[in-house]
């Protein structure tokens, strides 16, 4: 079984569920083995109603209540048994904060590797080979796990395409029986306090319109928030739009900032530095806007326009907005 770990918030599962199940089921094709996926939580039912129409062959509910809140002790003693007892292939969680800190003591505690922050999965034989980036995503590195399975893996945001998650299963619903220990064990959580975000969560926009230091003043980026506000999107900056305070910190994206993963990535003067690149590679399709031809962005992007930002996004912005009538949504 390729087995995902369900990571979800206020009852709804989180973007990165369907990106898991998607290197599932391609994985379990490949490797002939069934998709499962655990869902942790003190009331696991409206989580599992809408995982259900995936296709999935079975969903493991496992409830507790002091399952309610995410606990890296918790979710290590309530794993260890379903893998004991499902003795899974492959366990696959997203590479998030969550995923961090709970898959590396989960492979201590029963003695398997992990291997964190893949990108990308082949067959070598019957051997399963995981790819991930080293060095600021300079490299490529693929590690062939070894020993007995399971192999723990954590996925990086955007890897696998959340939407491409085939529906259509009828999937077998089966409730885990969790024992914690009552009382204070290991840690608890005392507070939730939300970072502070934009409007919008970067992490979870289907489009983003980033705008880089080519836009040279703080005034001109109001034509990165037109094309934005035309095509729906969230307005994400490189950094040092950020450090010039442009935009307040939680807009940078790249390696000291976010990662997002978005449908379409609009890159308007950035060039593209390899910390830049690690926070947006992995979106769907990028266009880049630069008047450079030989900037970096290029390289990673599906659709370049070589030209003056300052002559191409105007246009752009009238283009969306003619071709919605005239209408900014
Ligand atoms: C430890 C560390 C962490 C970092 N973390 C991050 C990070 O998280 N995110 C990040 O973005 N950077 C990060 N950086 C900085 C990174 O190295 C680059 O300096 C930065 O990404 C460059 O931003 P930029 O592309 O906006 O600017 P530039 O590199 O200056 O590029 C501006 C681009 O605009 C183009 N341009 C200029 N005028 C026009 C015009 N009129 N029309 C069209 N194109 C035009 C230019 O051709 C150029 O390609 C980090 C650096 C370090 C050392």
């Amino acid at each position: 079984m390729i087995l995902v770990i369900a990571e979800h918030k206020d009852d709804r599962a989180k973007p990165i569920t369907d990106e898991l199940l998607t290197f599932a089921q391609r994985a379990g094709r490949d490797f002939g083995q069934p998709v499962g996926i655990v869902v942790l939580g003190s009331n696991t039912s409206s989580l599992v109603d809408q995982l259900k129409d995936r296709r999935i062959d079975r969903i493991i509910a496992a409830e507790h209540p002091l399952l309610a809140e995410y606990n890296p002790d918790s979710y290590v003693r309530a794993l260890k048994p379903i893998l004991e007892q499902e003795k899974p292939f492959v366990v696959a969680a997203g590479h998030s904060t969550q995923g961090v800190d709970f898959m590396p003591r989960l492979a201590v505690s029963l003695q398997r590797p992990l291997i964190s922050g893949c990108v990308e999965y082949e067959k070598q034989g019957d051997r399963l080979v995981l790819t991930r980036q080293i060095f600021n995503a300079k490299m490529n590195m693929k590690t062939i796990p070894r020993g007995a399975p399971p192999y723990l893996a954590t996925l990086a945001p955007g890897a696998y395409p959340g939407d491409e998650v085939e529906t259509g299963g009828a999937p077998e619903i089966v409730r885990a029986s969790v024992e914690l220990p009552d009382g204070p064990h290991g840690r608890r959580v005392v507070e939730r306090a939300e970072a502070p975000k934009g409007k919008v969560d970067l992490t979870s926009a289907p489009i983003i319109v980033a705008g880089g230091r080519g836009l040279k003043q703080k005034e001109n980026f109001s034509i990165i928030f037109e094309l934005a506000e035309a095509l729906g999107a969230a307005v994400g900056a490189s950094r040092p739009v950020v450090d010039a305070e442009w935009l307040p910190r939680e807009y940078q994206i790249g390696s000291s900032g976010q990662t997002v993963s978005p449908k379409l990535y609009f890159a308007i003067g950035i060039s593209g530095a390899i910390q830049h690149l690690v926070g947006m590679q992995g979106s769907r399709c990028i266009v880049a806007i630069n008047k450079d031809p030989e900037a970096p962005i290029f390289k990673v992007a599906h659709y370049g326009i070589v030209d003056d930002l300052f002559k191409v996004t105007p246009a752009l912005t009238k283009l969306v907005k003619d071709l919605k009538g005239g209408q900014s949504h």
